[in-house]
């Protein structure tokens, strides 16, 4: 069951609204604080995060040298602890101690809201169990600006964080994600884009999506389109810069009717013209729950009939 945190708590993660966030305060509160920091631009913090920053006893964050410049650069000097997936099961122990020791630690990420496809999962789920009292400072998430830019349906989405980088069990992944009533969010390195694209389209159909690229930045950008209009636009080249794709999710009909043979083969020749007979069948069969056996002839015999199709005109 969760609490609301009560309103006379003391200290400096509990300032009321009209409390200025710049009043000095002596400590933070004991518990561990998930401070979300800037994606790009550097002026996106809160005021309740700097304050938090500056008065807890411990910055865990992934990269000292990138925090320790964004905290120079308001003038805080923390104890820095580096905490990233290669060193985290090694270090979280001592976290822990100073956190059941009455200590406060922050944890950061690179950029944007720690634990969104960032570190500290583990760290949150072994304070918890330790009845550490766990607390947030909310502020930039790429995922959820490129939601809100996208212009496509916020009332239900889904984040699904990188897709597999390999095309065979990428398509796979979006096979799963088909009949999903729910706007998709993904994200992907701009070298993947262009090969991600064309197997969404390709699994998905030509979908309403968004490419949100370098948001908060200089060349920030966001191109709206079809999934086979973005998909065509990015095969000229990967694009520079950070990238999260949108996906309008499948239409309000999801009680999925049930497919007829045209459709099945209609939804195999999209399929084929993207990837292997076998990645074909196990993509719709992720989709539909046919049996992939079945699919796998059928589109054996599809594929076939494509190609003597191409060599006899
Ligand atoms: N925890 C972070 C957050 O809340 O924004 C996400 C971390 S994830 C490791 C990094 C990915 O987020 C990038 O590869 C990219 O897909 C996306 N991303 C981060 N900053 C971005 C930006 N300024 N513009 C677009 N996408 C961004």
């Amino acid at each position: 069951m969760s609490e609301e945190a009560p309103a006379t708590t003391a200290g400096v993660g509990q300032t009321r609204d009209d409390t200025p966030a710049s009043k000095p305060q002596p400590r933070a509160d004991p518990g561990l604080w998930l401070v979300a920091t800037p994606i790009g631009n550097l002026g996106d913090i809160s005021g309740r995060a700097l304050a938090v920053l500056a008065s807890v006893d411990r910055v865990a964050c992934e990269d000292t040298r990138r925090t320790g410049r964004l905290l120079a650069r308001h003038g805080i000097s923390a104890r820095l602890v580096s905490y990233h997936e290669h060193n985290a099961a090694r270090v979280r122990p001592a976290l822990l101690r100073t956190l059941v020791g009455g200590g406060s630690v922050a944890l950061v990420s690179d950029a944007g809201t720690p634990l969104i496809s960032d570190p500290g999962y583990k760290l949150v789920c072994e304070a918890v169990s330790a009845g550490v009292r766990v607390s947030g400072c909310p502020g930039p998430s790429a995922p959820l600006l490129a939601l809100i830019l996208s212009g496509l349906p916020t009332d239900r989405f889904y984040f699904g964080g990188f897709l597999p980088s390999k095309a065979g069990p990428r398509r796979e992944a979006l096979a799963t994600l088909c009949s999903l009533d729910a706007t998709l969010v993904l994200l992907e390195s701009p070298r993947r884009l262009p090969a991600s694209l064309a197997d969404m389209e390709a699994v998905l159909g030509p979908r309403p999506a968004a490419v949100a690229r370098e948001l908060t930045k200089l060349h920030e950008e966001v191109r709206r389109g079809s999934l086979d209009e973005l998909a065509g636009h990015y095969a000229a080249g990967a694009p520079k810069g950070e990238v999260v794709i949108v996906v309008g999710g499948a239409r309000g009909d999801a009680a999925q009717p049930a497919l007829s043979d045209a459709d099945i083969d209609e939804r195999l020749d999209r399929l084929l013209a993207a990837g292997s007979v076998r990645d074909a069948a196990a993509a719709l069969s992720a989709e539909t729950g046919l049996p992939r056996r079945e699919l796998y002839t059928r589109a054996l015999a599809r594929s076939r009939t494509r190609e003597e199709c191409a060599v006899d005109p």
